[in-house]
């Protein structure tokens, strides 16, 4: 009898729950959110301010503990991992963008994206090119020798994105990374996280407000006061 391989796990969340505090300042950020990403997929995740978008995000990462519920990323149960062991999966697997950019504030963008790569163990001569490259292709050429300071904050989101996708993840986690951009440096943005997915099979999930984001992903979901309803195809 012939066994079909079953399709290949991207992201699969179950019944998340994330309280903050406790007692009466208890704040209940997730409360039972379910959410799944197919490889190959971008999902945008929108919902208002305070809906839990970053922490559900967080929890998917590793950065963040849910109080109950599983997390499941590329077939690795991601809560059972221990500190040391999910440092190296997300090595191996993630690139985060989070909400504010998280560049470090003494290198120059360059420097920014050049010191991922080498977390990563790729070599001097692959690297010095692919940091160049990422930056041009999000619209950077100009600014590798800038630090973070002396960009705009929307440079500075795209320096982030451009350390994220300089070498490839797995999976791209990104905390709304079209928020202090254009329409048309979004469009860029967007562009890029679409040309990951055809060129590498990145699976990508977003928070984002903005409505092209949205329009771009291949599916949406809404998260409200913690839980995610989901909208069907966009
Ligand atoms: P969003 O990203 O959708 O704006 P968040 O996930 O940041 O929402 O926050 C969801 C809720 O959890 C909010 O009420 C927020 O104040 C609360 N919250 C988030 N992180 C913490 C934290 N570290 N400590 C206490 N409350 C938090
Ligand atoms: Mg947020």
């Amino acid at each position: 009898m012939s066994v079909s391989p079953s399709p290949s796990p991207g992201i699969k969340a179950s019944n998340l729950w994330r309280t903050y505090g406790a007692n009466s300042t208890a704040v209940l950020a997730l409360q039972g959110a379910d959410l799944s990403v197919s490889r190959g997929e971008i999902l945008a995740v929108t919902g208002p301010s305070g809906s839990g978008k970053t922490t559900l995000l967080n929890c998917l990462a590793g950065l963040d503990s849910a109080n109950d519920g599983t997390i499941d990323v590329l077939g690795t149960n991601v809560h059972q991992l221990d500190y040391e062991e999910a440092v190296e999966w997300r090595r191996q697997n993630l690139a985060i963008v989070f909400q504010d950019s998280g560049l470090f504030p003494y290198l120059s963008a360059w420097e920014n994206v050049e010191i991922a790569l080498r977390l990563r163990g790729i070599d001097r001569s692959t690297r010095n090119s692919a940091a160049t490259h990422a930056l041009q292709r999000l619209g950077l050429g100009e600014h590798g020798d800038h630090r973070p300071a002396e960009l705009s904050g929307g440079q500075q989101q795209r320096v982030a994105i451009a350390r994220a996708l300089a070498c490839p993840p797995k999976v791209l986690i990104a905390d709304e990374p079209t928020a202090q951009l254009d329409l048309q440096t979004s469009q860029l943005v967007l562009d890029e996280l679409r040309h990951a997915v055809h060129t590498n099979d990145v699976t990508i999930i977003m928070t984002t407000h903005d409505p092209m984001a949205k329009a771009r992903a291949d599916r949406s979901v809404q998260l409200v006061d913690g839980r995610v309803f989901d909208k069907g195809t966009t």
